[in-house]
């Protein structure tokens, strides 16, 4: 089968490193040459995943698609899936998560607990929420890592708030960060791994390192998976799906955002788990059964990141150190250059 992915990026190549085991022929779509899956695929096609008409001329090369970002040109595989192209998820679920509004919305609408919302237009409409606060507002479109989020305490916080369509969501009161991932076969068969717990970086406010299988109560656990498992029915589309959700300090559980793809949150699936969760869209793709989920050990994931003050090419220092440990792994992202901060370099996991 010809298989693109639209996005060049680390989640790419590890797709295409599973992807390895099956006998699929595979296209990136990338606007980056020296992208982390450029050396990883068949055919690498130089071109923005975000231009109409690129999309569907690639789109046209392929038996099948998928994606490692959201931010693709939906209208073009809009015209894809009516020509009869099979998408992973369906492009309708793409368009849905692709702002958090209408995200926002469809929980709502899903019956799926989510914290409570308004949508703001524009910044002077948050006068009339006072009553809000402590709130977190979030850009519809457009923010990413953290970017487009802004947590408003008081009144006086109100001046950084957007000034574009948003969501003012209630803050809530955070004991864990968790995400499920979720696969959907083809005939709507599911499999769900078992959550992973991120510990946030609070000066950063980024992800320093996750633990799987995460520390839940087995009812807290049972409600995550229940919640998990009525989202991606609700989305009515095969494929692969993070759903990233909050325990609150009662034990309630929130939905936050859906990622609709392999996620950052499960590279400790390729050693930690029988069937990755890059394994697992190949088999949802390929319409072969699905893999098993369980757990072989738990798992640690630490993210590498650039280190402050050096920007250029990306150098690897500890790696000696590293790979001298038992049961540890390492993935560099392969990124080219490095700067400072996050998600830039490369990750490792350690499997205890
Ligand atoms: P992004 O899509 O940029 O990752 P998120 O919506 O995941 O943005 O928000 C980033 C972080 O902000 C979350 O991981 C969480 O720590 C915090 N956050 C988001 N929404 C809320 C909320 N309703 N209450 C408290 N903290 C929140």
């Amino acid at each position: 089968m010809k298989l693109g992915i639209l996005g060049g990026g680390q989640l790419g190549r590890m797709l295409l490193q599973a992807g390895a085991n099956y006998t699929a022929e595979t296209y990136v779509l990338e606007n980056d040459p020296r992208c982390p899956a450029a050396d990883f695929c068949h055919h690498l096609v130089v071109g923005d995943i975000r231009d109409r008409d690129t999309v569907y001329r690639f789109g046209k090369m392929v038996e099948a698609l998928t994606i490692e970002i959201e931010s693709v040109n939906v209208d073009a595989l809009d015209d894809l899936e009516k020509e009869g192209l099979a998408i992973y998820p369906k492009p309708a679920v793409i368009r849905l998560i692709q702002n958090k509004i209408r995200q926002k919305e469809f929980y709502q609408t899903h019956g799926i607990p989510s914290p409570a919302f308004v949508v703001t237009q524009q910044r002077s409409d948050l006068a009339q929420y006072h009553g809000f606060l402590p709130a977190v507002h979030k850009l519809g479109e457009g923010g990413y890592d953290g970017k487009g989020v802004v947590v408003l305490n008081q009144i006086a916080d109100l001046e950084k708030a957007f000034d574009q369509p948003a969501v003012l969501e209630k803050k809530c009161a955070i004991a864990q960060e968790i995400s499920l991932i979720v696969g959907v076969g083809q005939n709507g068969e599911v499999v769900v791994y078992p959550p992973a717990e991120m510990i946030v970086n609070p000066d950063l406010n980024l992800l320093d390192y996750q633990l799987s299988p995460a520390r839940l109560a087995e009812k807290t656990l049972w409600v995550a998976e229940a919640i998990a498992l009525k989202l991606v029915r609700a989305f009515q589309s095969p494929g692969l799906f993070a759903v990233e959700m909050f325990v609150d300090k009662a034990g309630e559980v929130w939905v936050n955002e859906t990622a609709p793809r392999v996620h950052n949150s499960g590279h400790h699936s390729i050693e930690g788990n029988y069937s990755s969760q890059y394994d697992q869209l190949w088999r949802i793709m390929l319409g072969y059964p699905l893999g098993n989920t369980a757990p072989l050990l738990p798992a640690a994931i630490v993210n590498l990141i650039g280190e402050e003050g050096h920007s250029g090419e990306a150098v690897y220092e500890g790696l000696e150190q590293v790979l001298k440990m038992d049961k540890a792994f390492v993935h560099l992202y392969g990124k080219k250059q490095t700067k400072p901060g996050p998600k830039n370099g490369p990750c490792h996991h350690l499997v205890k």
